[in-house]
């Protein structure tokens, strides 16, 4: 799944082409089931968002807001959450469709901006406060300090790695690179959050953005063919901790476990995080 770093690359990309101030001229919507609640419909979704000017695109946990605004200078949003397997991609007119093409944004400029998306889980859409699309997301870890990061914290009694990807008491941070800064602070996924002292919570926090920057820094210098944003893979080098069971931790060369916990993955090294 795209997680922020390949989200705020993404927008990183569209943002080095040029994208905002360009105005959108009329979309093309293949599924209906990509775009959400209140513009439901292709032509109402189409009709909000067509010949609006793209003014900014901004990245909020793992979704791409861009404003947009009309000749009398009335702002709205377009909202986008690349779901699975989600990506964008700005085409020239002489370049051919994506393969799996579930939305395209024709510019005025004649480019247009292409949802690659083969699972169809991505969705967009048209708002006009972005927060409707998101309304119980948490800050980012970059807008808390060390402080207000384990005060979010300290008082939850599930297991620190739930509590990381609970999206309402950080947003952003996903499975893997919850595992990542986890190890790296020596916090055992399995630990409850409200007996993890303010010190490692205050590392953990660090951590997050370590491992994240460090993330959004590989995507950047790996762009794929077409110049646009790295595909996601959980299992390249960017990550110290290698997602298969038994294989050797990064510092210690024990065996690597992995645990379900709440549904999901946990890879851990049981000698390193307590
Ligand atoms: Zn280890």
């Amino acid at each position: 799944m795209p997680e922020l770093p390949e989200v705020e690359s993404i927008k990183r990309y569209l943002i080095a082409q040029n994208i905002p101030d360009s105005t959108i001229h009329r979309v093309e919507i293949g599924w209906s089931d990509s775009i959400a609640a209140p513009a439901a419909d292709i032509e109402t979704f189409a009709n909000r968002v067509s010949r609006k000017r793209i003014a900014t695109i901004k990245r909020r946990g793992k979704y791409i807001v861009s404003t947009l605004s009309d000749q009398q200078d009335t702002q709205s949003h377009l909202v986008l959450h690349m779901g699975m397997t989600g990506s964008l991609h700005v085409r020239n007119p002489s370049d051919p469709p994506v393969k799996y093409r579930r939305a395209a944004i024709y510019l005025d400029d004649n480019r247009r901006i292409e949802l690659n998306d083969y699972r169809r889980w991505a969705k967009l859409w048209a708002l006009d406060d972005p927060k409707d699309a998101y309304p119980k997301l948490g800050p980012e870890p970059w807008d808390l300090t060390p402080d207000e990061f384990a005060n979010r914290l300290r008082t939850r009694r599930s297991r620190i790695k739930p509590a990381l990807l609970d999206q309402s008491i950080i947003a952003g941070v996903g499975n893997i690179y919850a595992d990542e800064s986890l190890h790296q602070t020596g916090i055992s996924p399995l630990r409850r959050a409200n007996r993890i002292s303010t010190q490692r919570l205050t590392r953990l926090h660090a951590n997050i953005m370590d491992t994240l920057n460090h993330a959004i820094q590989f995507i950047s210098t790996h762009p794929s063919q077409d110049g646009s944003p790295y595909v996601v893979d959980a299992y390249d080098d960017r990550m110290r901790i290698t997602r298969i069971p038994n294989s050797p931790c990064p510092t210690c060369h024990q065996p690597i476990k992995n645990t379900k916990i709440a549904g999901r993955t946990a890879y851990h090294c049981p000698t390193c995080q307590h």
